[in-house]
């Protein structure tokens, strides 16, 4: 839709993620108008496919989807978008301590005892996160005691040898994309029961939330899905203000728009909607959650190749590694293409140390860490290509908002209830698979499910 000054709809949605443009779409089959203000100059968000070399597209921002990401595949299939199988065939290759490099058989053999150990955790937070209730944390039976504590401070607790505490670490960071030492517990447990169990969330495979692709990149979902409302897509329209009452919102954007409607959806993460202005101001509760749910680190760096070397040697192109720069990676070659891609992680303290580094100087570093892993071909990429995610004035940090102590009991109510005409979206208000495309998914539906209620009452 071109740039007019003035839109009038029934439904106002701030941000075209994910989250934004499946409430539209839920709002317009109701019957009902809706207007998607997005700020940037493209749809999609913390989606991002880029193809620098034709047809091997590369994701800077999501990639996978897993076995119950239900949402999602059924929004492919509606798409028209195809999946394609996670490549996991051969060995992990290890690093941790003064281990050196131990590829995963020898790992396993050599750390029995403390990958049982981890197993042991893992089952002890399965049976926790079972007694969290998704849509009302705080109401869980241990709610007080765990929320005053951090993840990090838990796991300390668990008498777990060095390599089983680091391994838990480097996952469970691999999930939220910040030390654990900043998550509250009772967060960390919430996220495991929004996804399942642990196996389900840490595991890259057999169930876990890594096992499947998009054909021609996961961009093609929210290109494909904003084509389907596009008359109701405004884009380069940075919304600034809201103002409110209990029926109408007016909501004022950089370069003079303003939309009216009865509803406004907010899809966008807490923090950036804590840098909107309402008028009248919200609640001191909300303000004072959107000052408390900051976004995690994390970057992905891409070493292409012309060919995916590791697979003749008997490896899966999966690291882990607490030498690093990154502490895990993922062999993304597209089924088809000759090249070979590797895709390392910088997450959380990796991501903030390393992603202030020039890229030269960050390159080389992940340079050495994949020559030690998988030999001098990794030393010779054809191409490289990194994303960072802080610096990009819409985002703010991926992958999602993370809870630290305290802020759950506290200020939890306030994450997605209603102020009047004020909706909350996002994958970071979801109560199923939150912080991934299928919680952006469940949290747009939810959000425009409760506007159409109430419009038709
Ligand atoms: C590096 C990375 C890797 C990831 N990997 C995976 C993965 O493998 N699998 C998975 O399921 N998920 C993954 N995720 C998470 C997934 O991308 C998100 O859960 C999902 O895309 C979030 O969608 P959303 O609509 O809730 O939010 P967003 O995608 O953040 O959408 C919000 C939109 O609002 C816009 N906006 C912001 N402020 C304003 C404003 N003031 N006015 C107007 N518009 C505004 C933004 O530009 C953006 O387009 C990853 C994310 C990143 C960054």
């Amino acid at each position: 839709m071109p740039n007019p000054s003035h839109i009038d709809a029934d439904v106002v949605i701030v941000g075209a993620g994910l989250s934004g443009m499946i409430a539209a779409r839920t709002v317009l089959a109701a019957g009902l108008t809706p207007v998607v203000l997005e700020a940037d100059d493209r749809v999609g968000g913390r989606i991002l496919t880029e193809e620098v070399i034709p047809g091997l597209p590369l994701e800077l921002g999501a990639q996978w989807i897993g076995d119950t990401h239900e949402r999602m595949f059924r929004l492919a299939a509606e798409l028209g978008v195809q999946t394609f199988p996670q490549y996991e065939d051969g060995e992990t290759s290890y690093e941790l301590g003064d281990s050196g490099v131990l590829r995963e058989n020898d790992f396993h053999a050599r750390f029995a005892g403390e990958l049982a150990e981890l197993e042991r955790v893992l089952r002890r937070l399965d049976e926790m996160a079972a007694e969290v209730p998704v849509e009302a944390p705080w109401l869980a039976p241990h709610a007080a005691e765990w929320d005053v504590i951090t993840a990090g401070t838990w796991y300390d607790n668990q008498g777990l040898s060095p390599v089983a505490r680091t391994l838990l670490e480097i996952c469970t960071v691999g999930i939220l994309a910040v030390p654990t030492v900043e998550v509250s517990f009772l967060h960390l447990l919430f996220t495991i029961q929004t996804c399942g169990v642990t196996s389900e969330l840490f595991a890259e495979s057999e169930g876990g939330a890594q096992t499947t692709r998009f054909v021609g990149g996961t961009s093609e979902i929210p290109r494909r899905l904003a084509a389907l409302i596009t008359d109701h897509i405004v884009l380069k329209a940075p919304v600034q203000l809201i103002e409110h009452t209990a029926d109408s919102v007016t909501v004022h954007c950089r370069g003079g728009l303003v939309a009216r409607g009865r509803r406004v959806i907010v899809a966008i993460s807490p923090t950036l909607a804590g840098r909107i202005m309402y008028d009248p101001p919200l609640s001191g509760v909300r303000d004072q959650l959107t000052q408390r749910l900051p976004n995690g680190s994390a970057m992905k760096a891409f070493f292409v190749y012309d060919e995916p070397f590791w697979r003749a040697d008997g490896f899966n192109g999966q690291l882990i590694s607490d030498i690093g720069p990154a502490r895990m990676s993922n062999d993304t070659c597209i089924p088809g293409n000759d090249h070979g891609v590797i895709l390392l992680f910088l997450e959380g303290d990796q991501a903030r140390t390393f992603g202030r580094l020039p890229q030269a100087e960050r390159r080389a570093a992940l340079t050495a860490e994949l020559v030690r892993h998988y030999g001098g071909k990794a030393a010779k990429p054809e191409l490289y290509v990194d994303g960072e995610w802080s610096d990009r004035q819409w985002t703010r940090g991926c992958y999602n908002a993370n809870h630290g102590p305290h802020v759950w009991t506290c200020y939890g109510q306030a994450l997605s209830a209603p102020i009047g005409a004020i909706h909350w979206a996002s994958t970071d208000t979801a109560t199923y698979w939150s912080a991934y495309m299928e919680g952006a998914v469940d949290a747009g539906e939810r959000a425009a499910q409760a506007v159409i209620a109430e419009l038709a009452g």
